[in-house]
């Protein structure tokens, strides 16, 4: 196992700015916690401690293993002082030892996007990314994956800096309280979907920024790599032509809309965009880089503002009720954070003013959320008291 600290990113605070002597220690270029590693053997032998060295050739005080691992290493991040925990960034072993899993839980992949159900389900990864340019992860968290309804989090951020509030008129913004492709709801409604983030709302974002761009994922997959910093990321073709192949929910959802008046574009088209943008591959590390601008008060990477702070909040609201379908509820009481799951098994979460935290495990739970994603997330902010709550 390897706990990293990345880069850290330009914010023109430096020791002249007569900072604490923690901020200066922080994570920056000569903090003790640069480079430690993790002796993965003794970890997977379950060692009740490890032996860990940092390039400075301090030895980290000690690792303790149970069913967390803390790092006694006087680790402070630079955010107000908190003493940053690095337990579940630390969480490597899926399953069965290191999370539980509530009993009876289905752990499946979404083998209706074929391409998906080929994943490894043991991967996990977990990255955080902090507002002054921190940049953490443990296991998996540079590996990259399908980020799915992820990806709606951003869209909707499109759509609302360009379009404002007329969106309402054609998506609600209220809990579904079932699940991301249902039909016969969107039938009851009208055509009219529940939010944005079930599969039918998304439609509808996607429907707009076509109109109002002529390239929907042009557009989102510019801006993602953007404030992700990440230039080459880009859509599985291999994954977009699985999904495109089975898609037929989708395409009743999208169909229904059309009849009901309330899409703009051919069905063809915006099925397209949908199901490729659903396909663009990130890291963890990608996905909290470029959602940091939802803890950010609608400030990006770079400073610039690209949603309003009112904008803002309100994507987060829709993300804690919306973001994770018919378990918005569980996932809130659970792991208390917005959040916006994809069945590629990723969860982006908002650590308001503090940063985001971005999971991936791909076997999911019965709503399409991964399983270990959600317990790791629930670990973190009970162990770590960062939460909205
Ligand atoms: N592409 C997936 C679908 O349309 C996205 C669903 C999800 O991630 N929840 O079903």
């Amino acid at each position: 196992m390897i706990v990293q600290a990345g880069a850290r990113l330009a914010t023109g605070k430096d020791d002249a700015d007569g900072l604490p002597q923690r901020y200066q220690l922080g994570l920056g270029s000569t903090d003790p916690i640069l480079g430690v590693r993790l002796d993965a053997d003794a970890w997977e032998a379950g060692l009740g401690y490890q032996r860990a060295s940092s390039r400075s050739g301090n030895r980290i005080q000690s690792l303790k293993r149970g069913d967390d691992l803390l790092v006694h290493a006087g680790f402070r991040s630079s955010l107000g002082g908190y003493p940053v925990s690095l337990q579940a960034l630390a969480i490597q072993r899926l399953g069965k030892s290191d999370i539980r899993l509530p009993d009876g839980s289905l752990q499946a992949l979404p083998d209706y996007i074929p391409a998906l159900a080929a994943v490894d389900p043991a991967r996990f990864g977990i990255a955080l990314a902090t507002m002054d340019g921190q940049l953490l992860g443990s296991g998996h968290w540079q590996v990259p994956f399908s980020i799915q309804s992820v990806s709606k989090a951003f869209s909707l951020a499109l759509v609302l800096a360009r379009d404002g509030e007329s969106l309402w008129r054609r998506v609600g913004r209220e809990p579904s309280g079932n699940p991301f492709n249902s039909l016969v709801q969107l039938e009851y409604e009208k055509g009219i979907p529940r939010n944005p983030f079930i599969n039918a709302g998304a439609l509808i974002l996607i429907d707009r920024l076509l109109s109002l761009t002529g390239d929907s994922l042009g557009t989102l997959r510019a801006f993602l790599r953007a404030e992700s910093g990440n230039p080459a990321l880009d859509v599985d073709a291999d994954v977009a032509a699985s999904e495109a192949a089975h898609g037929h929910r989708n395409a009743a959802l999208a169909h229904f809309m059309a009849s009901c008046g309330n899409l703009e574009n051919p069905v063809e088209r915006v099925l397209d965009h949908y199901v490729r943008q659903c396909s663009l591959t990130m890291s963890c590390a990608d996905l909290a880089r470029a959602g940091l601008f939802l803890a950010n008060h609608g400030l990006g990477a770079d400073g610039s503002r690209l949603l309003t702070r009112s904008e803002a909040k309100r994507i987060n609201a829709i993300m804690l009720t919306c973001g994770t379908y018919d378990a918005a509820g569980d996932f809130a009481y659970r792991v208390g954070l917005p959040g916006k799951s994809g069945v590629g098994g990723g969860i982006l979460a908002v650590l308001p003013e503090r940063g985001i935290l971005c999971v991936w495990s791909p076997a999911l739970d019965a709503y399409g959320n991964s399983l270990a994603g959600v317990e790791a997330l629930d670990r973190f902010t009970t162990r770590t008291g960062w939460s909205v709550f």
